[in-house]
């Protein structure tokens, strides 16, 4: 049996949920999930059909985009994926999609600042918009690279989509969701023409010093993608 397996099978079933809840849409997007212990990752093929997709159509990339296992053409998104494992110590999954509400503040350029608790705890201080740069391109990986580094859990691609990370797959699948929740109530309240009140900003600090605390666990292997 492979090593990857359960890797892989968490690819299979997060991409599967994410689909039938809408958040993926045709073959757009991309997930991924870092091999623990190893400079190497797991992440869905390029333009394949989630849900007839299995484990062994998942492919596994080591940090220089080698293939490890797995014989279709992994995501074009690799590179970025990569970058951000690179990147990130305390991020063990990366969920890439083209959610519709999040898309829409990507297309007018609009940081969702601190709305809501679970928004905080979640995905961090705010969801920033990171610059445009074509798709699948070293351009694209770079810009990402140098996004991330501020240690939220969800951002804005310009004219793309959105990109969630967690500590595990699970998580990330869930601030996929609670994102795309800011971002719907976000634009409603925007369309009322009416101030958008935020929540306080002590609020906000006291949540992301807990998040950093939690992210400085997985940084140290005390917390993360083991195979449970
Ligand atoms: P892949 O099917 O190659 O993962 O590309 C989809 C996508 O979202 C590109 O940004
Ligand atoms: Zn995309």
């Amino acid at each position: 049996m492979s090593q990857f397996l359960p890797f892989k099978q968490q690819i299979v079933d997060a991409a599967q949920k994410l689909t039938k809840k809408g958040y993926l849409m045709a073959t757009g997007g991309n997930l991924s999930v870092r091999i623990a212990g190893q400079n190497a990752f797991a992440i869905t093929p390029s333009n394949y059909d989630y849900l007839k997709m299995t484990a062994d159509d998942v492919c596994v990339l080591d940090f220089d985009l080698n293939p490890l296992e797995g014989g279709r053409k992994p995501s074009v998104e690799s590179g970025m994926h990569g970058a951000i494992y690179q990147t990130r110590a305390d991020v063990n999954a990366v969920v890439h999609t083209h959610q519709v509400y999040a898309s829409a503040l990507a297309l007018i350029r609009l940081p969702i600042p601190a709305l809501f608790d679970e928004q905080t705890i979640f995905l961090g201080r705010r969801v920033a918009v990171i610059p445009y740069a074509p798709s699948g391109t070293a351009r694209l990986k770079d810009t990402i690279a140098r996004h991330v580094n501020d240690h939220n859990n969800a951002y804005l691609m310009q004219n793309h989509g959105a990109l969630c990370f967690g500590h595990n797959l699970e998580r990330a699948a869930h601030n996929v969701e609670i994102l795309e929740k800011c971002a719907l109530a976000y634009l409603l309240a925007l369309c009322t023409g009416e101030k958008v009140s935020k929540i306080p900003l002590a609020a906000r600090e006291l949540a992301f010093a807990k998040l950093r605390k939690d992210q400085k666990k997985v940084e140290l292997g005390e917390d993360g993608n083991g195979e449970e």
